[in-house]
């Protein structure tokens, strides 16, 4: 397949646009998904690139590791972790997935495999780690397990009235291994991005309470929802939006600002509401991030936040995150902060991103490609001048002929 051209890698389909449709062919990774080999002194995971994140978490945190990076779903693969190079709520302290990722095999344009990491074959590590499947198909990987003591996280939620006060909880937070913001995006004038800024800490095994001490990696049984339906359009709109907005700031408000969380409660609500995605009905909604560098940050929120407040087109979930460091050569990190909205879609959405996009470009900042579904060339290149520096790498290597996806196609890259 490979060789007739136009080929993308997929893993669990948990991008947000095209990424993972290949241009010609879609090669489905999901069959490769064995676990390989693990070390227990360097907590070293050696897995083929279709092992779902939740399966290394279901066999290794009862021994006692857990990912050092994990977006907010565990339903991706190890391939799409890092062909993303996907980030999490401790982007500020340990960055993003590939800077725990010791090698991949990369299957090339020729059907060799080739071995890389920082001292192998650096390059094609580097362009491979945030590459989106455009460097070649990820067969397996050898990545760093964190070791922790227990299951639990102590969860510290801050209100705070408006953007301002959220970024210095942010910013004095710093050393917080865990950070995250939930806005309320609808709120505007004086209480313009008042959020609920939720640090968190893995729990040692001797800080638990005693009830949970012999069993310290045990989840607690949870029932999933699921969503039967594809809810009707128009029962997200502006009204259902506020109300929901407003509930959840003064429920949060009232309740305990110190809580003991369970690992999959904390990072991953959403998976607790399978098929949540259809609440957004037929038409399926779009999400825009955007990261903006330290030094803009605050007028950038500030006017991204102004812009989504008077569209009336309010987010459900919108979520601030800072970044620290980022070394990967087309990663989307930068240092500063990331913001992330999902609109269920409709002819306004789109204009509301291209206004969006507009603010983000003003204030030096970028896109992130894993949740893009409708960004152009230009206002990818005009964000990120790395993009040339890619395609380049692409052609030279005749990468290009063999790997394609429906968005490496609409963005020329
Ligand atoms: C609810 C939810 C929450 C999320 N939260 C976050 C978050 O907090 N942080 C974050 O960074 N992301 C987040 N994401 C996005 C998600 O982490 C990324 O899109 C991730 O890449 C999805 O992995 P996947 O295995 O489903 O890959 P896919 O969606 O199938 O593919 C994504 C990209 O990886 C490439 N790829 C996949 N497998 C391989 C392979 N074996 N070899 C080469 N290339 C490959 C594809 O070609 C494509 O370009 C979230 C997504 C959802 C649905």
């Amino acid at each position: 397949m490979i060789g007739k051209g136009g080929v993308v890698a997929r893993g669990n389909g948990r991008a947000y646009g095209d990424s993972a449709i290949g241009a010609a062919a879609t090669l489905d990774m999901r069959r490769l998904n064995r676990m390989l080999s693990f070390d227990a002194q360097t907590g070293c995971l050696v897995a083929e690139a279709g092992v779902i994140l939740g399966d290394v978490i279901a066999t290794f945190l009862p021994r006692g590791w857990f990912p050092w990076v994990t977006p907010g779903t565990k339903f991706v693969t190890l391939g799409g972790a890092i062909a993303a190079d996907i980030h999490g709520k401790n982007h500020h302290r340990d960055g993003s997935f590939g800077n725990f990722v010791e090698w991949i095999d990369v299957m090339g344009a020729d059907g060799e495999i080739t071995r890389a990491s920082r001292e192998e074959n650096a390059d094609l590590f580097a362009w491979s780690v945030g590459g989106m499947g455009l460097t070649g198909v990820i067969l397996r990987a050898c990545i760093r397990l964190r070791p922790v003591e227990s299951g639990w996280i102590a969860q510290q939620t801050v209100a705070a009235p408006n953007l301002a006060e959220a970024m210095d909880v942010f910013e004095s937070a710093n050393d917080a291994t865990y950070s995250v913001a939930w806005v309320d995006c609808i709120a505007s004038g004086a209480a313009l991005g008042r959020s609920l800024v939720m640090t968190g800490e893995h729990v040692g095994a001797e800080e638990l309470p005693h009830a949970y001490r012999s069993h310290p990696f045990r989840t607690p049984r949870k029932r999933n929802l699921s969503v039967p339906f594809n809810a009707p359009t128009g029962i997200l709109n502006r009204f259902s939006v506020r109300a929901f907005n407003a509930f959840y700031w003064r429920r949060a408000q009232r309740a305990s600002r110190e809580t003991l969380v369970d690992w999959d409660s904390y990072f991953y609500p959403l998976d607790a509401v399978l098929g949540w995605n259809r609440i957004y009905g037929r038409r399926g909604f779009l999400q825009f991030q955007c990261v903006l560098p330290l030094e803009s940050s605050k007028a950038g929120l500030a006017a991204l936040l102004s812009e989504t407040a008077a569209s009336g087109q309010g987010s459900f979930l919108t979520v601030l995150k800072r970044f620290g460091q980022q070394n990967g050569r087309f990663s989307f990190p930068m240092p500063g902060y990331t913001l992330a909205l999902d609109f269920p879609v409709s002819a306004r959405t789109f204009s509301l991103l291209d206004r969006l996009d507009a603010i983000t470009l003003d204030h030096g900042g970028r896109f992130y490609l894993a949740k893009d579904a409708r960004l152009t060339a230009t206002t990818l290149r005009q964000a990120d001048p790395r993009a040339d520096a890619f395609c380049t790498m692409r052609q030279e290597s005749d990468l290009d002929q063999a790997f394609a996806s429906a968005q490496s196609e609409r963005l020329l890259l």
